[in-house]
C-alpha cells in the first residue's frame, strides 16, 4: 500500500486513552511532530468509565471522557495532531514505519502503541463463521457491498455511531443495537444517527446471534432482561462491541503476546523492535490505572526521543 500523503511523522502514537495522549504531550514538547490515531473518545477504558475520582490534581469527581478531552485539549496545545482513524495494520520493520488505517496510511520514524485493552475474546453466536460473509468491523472498507440492502450495527461507542452515521449513506434501513439504554457518547453525534429517515433504534437490545448458512441472512436478538428472543432479517451486521483484551490486532505476527495476550517491554517500555514502544493496559505489567498509564506515556515518549536523537545523530555522522 501507498503512503497516502508525504508526511512523515517522528512519533505516531496508536490511542489517544490517558496512556497515548501523555506520551503526545511529552513528545510535542520535545518539539517532536506527533500524530495520535484514534477510533473515538468513548471507546477506551477511561472514555467509558462514567467517574473517575483518584486522578492526581482532579479535584472530586469527573466523567472519564471528560478527563480524557482535558488531556487531549493539553497535548493539542503543544501541537499534537489528533487523526480520527482506527489502525488496522502496521509494518513495524520498514524506514519509516508504517500505520494503515481505515482512511490513510501513516508513515513514523518511531511508533507508540497506547491501544488499551478493551478488546473482545468473546465473540457473538455466528459471528466468526459469517465474518466476511455479511459480518464487517468496517464501515468504510464495506459499506460498498452493502448498497440499498439492510444492515444492523452493534455497539454504544461514538466509534460504532460515527460507523453507523457512515452506513445510513448506503443501507435500506439501519438497525441499531445498543446492549444498553444510554449511549454514552456526545448527544449531538447520537442525535445525528437518531434523525436519519432509514434509522431504527434498538436501545436496550442485546444481540445474541447472527445467523445464515452461506452469508447473513439476520441476527436474533432479546431485549435486557427478558428471556424472549426476536429474528430480525439482515444482509449484513457490522459489530462495534468492547471486552477486555489488549487490542494489538494491527501488530499481529510482528511483536510477541503474552498468553494474556499483552505486549512485553523493557524498562524504557520498548518492545523487541527498536522505536517500537508500548503503554498502558496494552501491557500486563501493572495496575490499571489511568495515572499508570500516563506514566507509561510519559516514559515512552521520553525514551522514543533520545532513542530518535540517537539516530539523527548517527545519520549525521555516517552523512558526513
Ligand atoms: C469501568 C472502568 C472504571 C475504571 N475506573 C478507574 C478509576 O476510577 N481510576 C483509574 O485510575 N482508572 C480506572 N480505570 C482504568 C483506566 O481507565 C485504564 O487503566 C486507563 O484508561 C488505561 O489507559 P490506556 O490509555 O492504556 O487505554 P484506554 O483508556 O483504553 O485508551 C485506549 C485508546 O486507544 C484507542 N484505540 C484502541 N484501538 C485502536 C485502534 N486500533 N486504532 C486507533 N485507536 C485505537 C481507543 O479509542 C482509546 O481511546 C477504569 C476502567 C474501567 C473500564
Amino acid at each position: 500500500m501507498e503512503s497516502s500523503d508525504s508526511t512523515i511523522y517522528d512519533i505516531v502514537i496508536i490511542g489517544g486513552g490517558p496512556a497515548g495522549a501523555t506520551a503526545g504531550i511529552y513528545a510535542a514538547r520535545a518539539g517532536l511532530k506527533v500524530g495520535i490515531l484514534d477510533k473515538g473518545l468513548t471507546t477506551g477504558a477511561l472514555g467509558v468509565t462514567s467517574k473517575i475520582a483518584n486522578y492526581p490534581g482532579v479535584e472530586g469527581e469527573v466523567g472519564g471522557a471528560e478527563l480524557l478531552q482535558i488531556m487531549r485539549k493539553q497535548a493539542l496545545s503543544f501541537g499534537v495532531e489528533f487523526i480520527a482513524d482506527k489502525a488496522i495494520g502496521s509494518d513495524l520493520t520498514s524506514s519509516p514505519k508504517l500505520v494503515y488505517g481505515n482512511f490513510g496510511v501513516y508513515s513514523s520514524r518511531a511508533i507508540i502503541i497506547a491501544s488499551g485493552s478493551m478488546g473482545r475474546s468473546n465473540l457473538l453466536k455466528g459471528e466468526a463463521e459469517l465474518l466476511g460473509r455479511g459480518v464487517s468491523y468496517c464501515a468504510v472498507c464495506d459499506a460498498a457491498f452493502f448498497k440499498g440492502k439492510d444492515l444492523a450495527v452493534i455497539g454504544k461507542s461514538d466509534e460504532a455511531i460515527e460507523e453507523a452515521l457512515y452506513l445510513t449513506r448506503f443501507a435500506k434501513t439501519l438497525h441499531f443495537f445498543s446492549p444498553t439504554e444510554q449511549v454514552n457518547v456526545p448527544p449531538q453525534i447520537l442525535a445525528e444517527l437518531v434523525e436519519k429517515e432509514n434509522v431504527v433504534m434498538h436501545s436496550g437490545s442485546v444481540v445474541r446471534e447472527i445467523f445464515g448458512e452461506q452469508k447473513v441472512e439476520g441476527l436474533r436478538f432479546s431485549n435486557r432482561g427478558s428471556k424472549e428472543e426476536e429474528a430480525l432479517a439482515v444482509e449484513g451486521v457490522f459489530v462495534y462491541l468492547q471486552g477486555g483484551k489488549p487490542i494489538t490486532d494491527f501488530v499481529a505476527g510482528q511483536l510477541e503476546v503474552s498468553d494474556e495476550g499483552c505486549l512485553q517491554v523493557d524498562r524504557e517500555n520498548q518492545t523487541a523492535i527498536p522505536g517500537v514502544y508500548a503503554v498502558g493496559d496494552v501491557l500486563c505489567s501493572h495496575v490499571k490505572q489511568a495515572v499508570i498509564a500516563a506514566a507509561d506515556g510519559a516514559i515512552a515518549a521520553i525514551s522514543a526521543e533520545k532513542w530518535l536523537r540517537g539516530k539523527s545523530r548517527h545519520r549525521t555522522d555516517w552523512g558526513n
